[in-house]
């Protein structure tokens, strides 16, 4: 197959969003696994608990921050007429996407000294780069995609809601269905590799739950070294998968109530906000808050987050 001649077309993507509006009181919401947070307990159960439990604030660096951009722009690009979809025009929309964020999240502001900063102009490059690295991999203006930043949501046949953002979804004529990530983080691929095709299989699983058939491809797509690693899931690994998935939140509810959330070190703590707080690195967590209110673990994460 090849990786775009099947995917020029596209239709209706099925996925389930959000709840119609109403005036009515909002019902209490169930809480919901997510993949970045089902991958944070997989990694590391203490981060598991500063992120979703504590919810102890963090910082993005640059890169992440520039990862979020770069997700905006090629929303933003999918939106134009096939025809403008050009790396030049990439480029222009890095600088309106990088005001608009840091106007609606005025911290990020502080990760330049002024709008004058050198810095931020070679970070603003930097994300060009990586868009332009993008056009290397595929021709944007050669399909149209089913949705992008779309948010998906499934129940596993156990009750645990399922819950998280698809980068890009394609579906072919044929109906074939192909779900893209970007990756423009700065850990090494062979580090982040493991986290992206655990999030990957995530959303297929979710895709086949509520499109009742196996994506065809999950595509990942490395923007800092243009490169992308395709897989193709089978159902049975899915299934499998989706039985990972029920044991890691049985593991998270029992952590939950004992409040036994254990450091697990690896190269992946070098991207961690709270390792001075890490016993693991001889710092001390803050007291168990107790297992929060369902609302709060209902957070399905942000479109590129866990692109570490
Ligand atoms: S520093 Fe490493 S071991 Fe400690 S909480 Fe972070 S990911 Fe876990």
């Amino acid at each position: 197959m090849t990786d775009t001649a099947e995917f020029q077309a596209s239709s209706e993507v099925q996925a389930q969003s959000s709840e119609p509006p109403s005036d009515e009181p909002r019902p209490r919401r169930r809480p919901a696994l997510s993949p970045s947070r089902a991958a944070d307990f997989k990694q590391c159960p203490l981060l598991y608990r500063f992120r979703a439990v504590d919810r102890l604030p963090e910082t993005p660096s640059r890169a992440q921050v520039r990862g979020t951009v770069v997700h905006a722009v090629l929303e933003r690009l999918f939106h134009l007429p096939a025809g403008e979809r050009l790396p030049a025009k990439a480029r222009e929309l890095v600088e309106p996407v990088w005001a608009e964020l840091s106007t609606t999240e005025p911290e990020l502001s502080t990760l330049f000294e002024s709008p004058d900063d050198p810095e931020l102009a070679r970070w603003l490059e930097s994300a060009g780069a990586l868009l332009d690295t993008y056009f290397t991999l595929e021709d944007p203006s050669r399909f149209e995609p089913a949705a992008c930043e779309q948010l998906v949501e499934t129940e596993t046949e156990s009750g645990l809601l399922l819950r998280g953002y698809v980068d890009r979804l394609d579906i072919a004529p044929t109906g074939q269905v192909r779900v893209i990530d970007y990756k423009t983080g700065a850990a090494p691929r062979q580090v982040a590799e493991a986290r992206a095709l655990f999030q990957m299989k995530f959303y297929a699983l979710v895709l086949l739950m509520t499109r009742g058939e196996v994506p065809t491809q999950l595509r990942l797509m490395y923007l800092a070294d243009g490169e992308a690693l395709t897989y193709r899931p089978d159902e049975p690994e899915l299934r499998r998968f989706e039985r990972t998935l029920d044991a890691i939140w049985t593991a998270i509810l029992r952590a939950g109530r004992s409040g036994d959330f254990r450091p697990n070190k690896s190269r992946l703590c070098d991207w961690c906000s709270h390792k001075p707080l890490c016993p693991a690195f001889g710092g001390t967590p803050p007291d168990y808050p107790g297992w929060p209110d369902p609302e709060a673990l209902n957070d399905p994460g942000k479109p590129g987050e866990s692109d570490i």
